[in-house]
C-alpha cells in the first residue's frame, strides 16, 4: 500500500470500523495491523497538523492522534502522520471520496460554462413532457389505471407511451447543443458508462432537479407497484444519461445488467432501423451467467416517445443499429435502502429466475423423497 492512496481496493474492509483486533504489541507496524485504540488517551497531547497540506483536515489528524496505540504516539510526528493516513485511507472510501469531490467540481465547470437552448427541459412541465394517457394513469395512481397503459410482453419488461413528440424533440436539441458546445470548447466530457463511447449524462449539464423529479414522481409510483422486491417503493437517486447509435455512433451494446434496482428506457427518435433491445431474464449477482428459458427471451423494437420499464437485474443488451441514428433516453433509478438490505439478508434474491428455478427444484426433490418414504413404509408395514 502506497502513501498516495493507491490501495488495493479490493482488499478494504467493506465496513470500516475502528480497531481490527490485530494488536501490534512488538512496535511493527504492518500495514493490515494497523489499529486504533477504542478510547481516546486524554492525557496525551496531540500536535498541529496546521502548517501541512493535507488530503484531509488538519484537525481530522489533531483528534485521531488521542486514539494512536501507545507505540505509536511517541513517534515523530511524520511517522504518526503517515500511520495515521494508512488508516484513513483504508477507512474511508478515498477512492470514492477524491472521485464525488472531483465530479462534483466537473459539473460545476460545465454549469456554468454551458448555455442550455431549451431552458424549458430544466424544470419538470408534466402536462408538456408526457402524453395525456401517462398523465392520467400516474394521477389515478392505482394498480388498475397503471395496468391499464402498460403491455407486458415478458414477465418483468412493460411498456408504455410516455413522452410527447415534441419534448423528444426539444432533448434531442439540447443534446445535440451540448455535443456541439463539447465540441467546440474541447471539454473533455466523461460518457454514461463504461459501454458506451457516444452520449452524454443529462446530470451533467443541468437536468439533474429535473430528472430527479421525473423518478420520484412518475417512476416511483409505477415501480412500488410492480417492482416492489427490488426496492421499487424507496427509489432515491438516480444515473440520468441519453445513449447514441448509428452507424457513426456506438452500433450496439453487449448483454449486462444495470447499476440500478429500475431502469427507465425511452428512445427519443430519429430515424433508424434494427436496434431491438433484448431481454434474458432477471438474474441475481451468482447467476448472472446462467441459461437462459425459452419464455425469457424477449427482442423490442424501439417506438420514438415509449418507455420500456425494467428491473435492472433484468439481462438485457441492444442490437446493432443498421441504419440512421438512435437516440435513447436511460435513467437507472436506485434505492440505498435497497442496497444496505442486500448486504444483510439471505435469501434475497426472489426475483431471480435462476434462484426460483432451484427452489422449485428442491421442493420437488423433497415431495419426491417423501414420497418415496411414504411408499416404503407402507410396502414394510404389508408385508
Ligand atoms: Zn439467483
Amino acid at each position: 500500500m502506497s502513501l498516495d492512496g493507491s490501495v488495493d481496493r479490493r482488499k478494504q474492509p467493506q465496513t470500516p470500523s475502528a480497531g481490527n483486533g490485530n494488536g501490534n504489541r512488538n512496535g511493527v507496524v504492518e500495514d493490515d495491523k494497523l489499529t486504533l485504540g477504542r478510547s481516546p488517551n486524554e492525557s496525551h497531547k496531540p500536535e498541529s497538523y496546521e502548517d501541512l497540506k493535507l488530503e484531509f483536515s488538519p484537525l481530522l489528524f489533531s483528534s485521531l492522534e488521542q486514539y494512536l496505540p501507545s507505540n505509536v504516539l511517541n513517534l515523530s510526528r511524520d511517522l504518526k502522520l503517515q500511520y495515521m493516513r494508512h488508516i484513513l485511507v483504508r477507512y474511508s472510501p478515498e477512492g470514492e471520496r477524491t472521485r464525488v469531490q472531483r465530479h462534483r467540481e466537473y459539473r460545476k465547470k460545465i454549469i456554468s460554462n454551458y448555455q442550455p437552448l431549451h431552458r424549458e427541459l430544466y424544470t419538470m412541465h408534466a402536462v408538456n413532457f408526457f402524453v395525456p394517457s401517462f398523465l392520467k394513469a400516474i394521477n389515478d395512481n392505482t394498480k388498475e389505471s397503471l395496468r391499464s397503459i402498460m403491455i407486458e410482453p415478458s414477465p418483468g419488461v412493460y411498456t408504455f407511451e410516455m413522452l410527447q413528440p415534441h419534448f423528444c424533440e426539444l432533448l434531442l436539441s439540447e443534446v445535440e447543443n451540448f455535443e456541439r458546445w463539447v465540441h467546440e470548447t474541447k471539454f473533455r466530457i466523461m460518457r454514461p458508462n463504461t459501454m458506451n463511447k457516444y452520449g452524454a449524462v443529462l446530470d451533467d449539464f443541468g437536468l439533474e432537479t429535473m430528472l430527479d423529479k421525473l423518478m420520484e414522481d412518475f417512476i416511483c409510483p409505477i415501480s412500488r407497484v410492480f417492482f416492489p422486491e427490488v426496492g421499487g417503493s424507496t427509489l432515491d437517486s438516480h444515473h440520468g444519461f441519453v445513449v447514441e447509435y448509428g452507424m457513426d455512433r456506438d452500433v450496439d451494446l453487449g448483454f449486462h445488467v444495470d447499476d440500478s434496482e429500475v431502469t427507465l428506457n425511452v428512445c427519443l427518435g430519429k430515424q433508424f432501423s434494427g436496434g431491438e433491445l433484448f431481454f434474458r431474464g432477471i438474474r441475481c449477482d451468482n447467476h448472472v451467467h446462467s441459461g437462459t428459458e425459452q419464455e425469457e427471451i424477449l427482442d423490442y423494437s424501439h417506438v420514438p416517445g415509449r418507455a420500456v420499464l425494467h428491473r435492472g437485474r433484468h439481462r438485457h443488451g441492444a442490437r446493432a443499429t443498421t441504419s440512421g441514428r438512435r437516440v435513447n433516453l436511460l435513467l437507472w433509478c436506485r434505492s440505498s435502502v435497497f442496497r444496505e438490505l442486500k448486504k444483510y439478508q439471505k435469501e434475497f434474491s426472489s426475483w431471480c429466475g435462476e434462484c426460483q428455478r432451484e427452489k422449485k427444484e428442491r421442493q420437488l426433490l423433497a415431495v419426491g423423497a417423501t414420497k418415496l418414504e411414504l411408499l416404503n413404509r407402507l410396502q414394510k408395514s404389508t408385508s
